[in-house]
């Protein structure tokens, strides 16, 4: 078999480009605000290319660029001032904080009205009992890339590899929530080679590349790499080794052009859910 490419750079356009239609039609525009600690430079590539979404988008946006000295007290007080602000309906402090912050307490202090990244304990909640206000950007774009496949993970077995609470946790919930059986491995699963390699439904956010072989796809399994690392010349590549794993999937998603622009979607539709909710639409 030779699998199909999830193409995640179109999809992420296509919903971008609903977003753009939607936020034209509120009374005000939708308003994100990013704050970013310290000068950690994959960072502020991040941060980039969000102001580059939040124009395509038609969004109003703001950058607070902040000294790595900023203390605990500083960050607290923007977030506490940008949570009263009626043109920002998303708040987006960038991971991770420089050492001497506490990013759990930081995270507490977001509106979870304003929360578009999904990390408040509320929210973390919400999607928990299946009763999401916004989808976890990065598993959330997953999610979307399966429907416009037209793969339904209902009564497929869906194997994750990672556990963070960014991308496996959530990635499992909303796995289950859609009917499928979820399997979740970490750096403490044994055998994880033969769990792998009985999925229907194979993602892999771990972080590692050459991690997935090709015997650990099934023959018609759909593999979904989130992982983002970087190969000997420098290049971006996830877990998955592609070629092998290819061979043998029916879907396979890039990287890059896969699951990465789905996540930077995924958050300009979350800001715009968060001022629908603001604009009483
Ligand atoms: P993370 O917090 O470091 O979590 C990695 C997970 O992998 C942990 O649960 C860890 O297990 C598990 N793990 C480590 N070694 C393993 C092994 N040998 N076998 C099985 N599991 C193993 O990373 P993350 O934030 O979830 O990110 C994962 C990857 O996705 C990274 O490459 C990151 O850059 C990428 N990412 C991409 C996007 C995107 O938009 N494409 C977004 C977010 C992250 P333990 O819990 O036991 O330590």
């Amino acid at each position: 078999m030779s699998a199909k490419i999830i193409d995640g750079k179109a999809l992420a356009a296509k919903v971008k480009e609903t977003v753009r239609a939607e936020a034209e039609a509120l009374p005000r525009k939708p308003g994100l605000a990013v704050v970013l600690v310290g000068d950690n430079p994959a960072s502020r590539v991040y941060v980039t290319s969000k102001r580059k979404d939040c124009e395509e988008c038609g969004f109003y946006s703001e950058e607070y660029a902040l000294p790595a000295q900023t203390t605990q007290a500083e960050l607290l007080s923007l977030v506490d001032k940008l949570n009263g602000r009626e043109d920002i309906d998303g708040i987006l402090v960038q991971l991770p904080l420089p050492q001497g912050l506490d990013e759990k307490q930081v995270l507490l202090a977001i509106d979870p009205a304003k929360d578009v990244d999904c990390f408040h304990p509320f929210n973390v909640g919400q999607l928990t009992i299946g009763d999401p206000v916004f989808q976890p950007c990065t598993p959330g774009g997953v999610m979307e890339m399966l429907r416009e496949y037209g793969i339904n993970p209902a009564g497929k077995r869906c194997v994750v590899l990672g556990r963070s609470n960014i991308v496996g946790k959530p990635m499992g919930l909303l796995l289950l929530h859609a009917n499928g059986t979820v399997v979740t491995c970490h750096s403490k699963t044994p055998d994880m080679a033969a769990l792998a390699a009985s999925a229907d439904i194979l993602v892999s956010a771990v972080g590692k590349r050459g991690l997935v072989t090709g015997d650990m796809v099934k023959e018609g399994a759909v593999v979904i790499d989130v992982a983002m690392n970087r190969n000997d010349a420098g290049k971006l590549c996830g877990d998955v080794c592609y070629e092998a794993a290819a061979e043998k999937a029916s879907y396979i998603t890039p990287v890059p052009g896969g699951v990465g622009p789905m996540t930077r979607a995924m958050l300009m539709k979350n800001t715009l859910t968060a001022a629908k909710l603001h604009q009483g639409q």
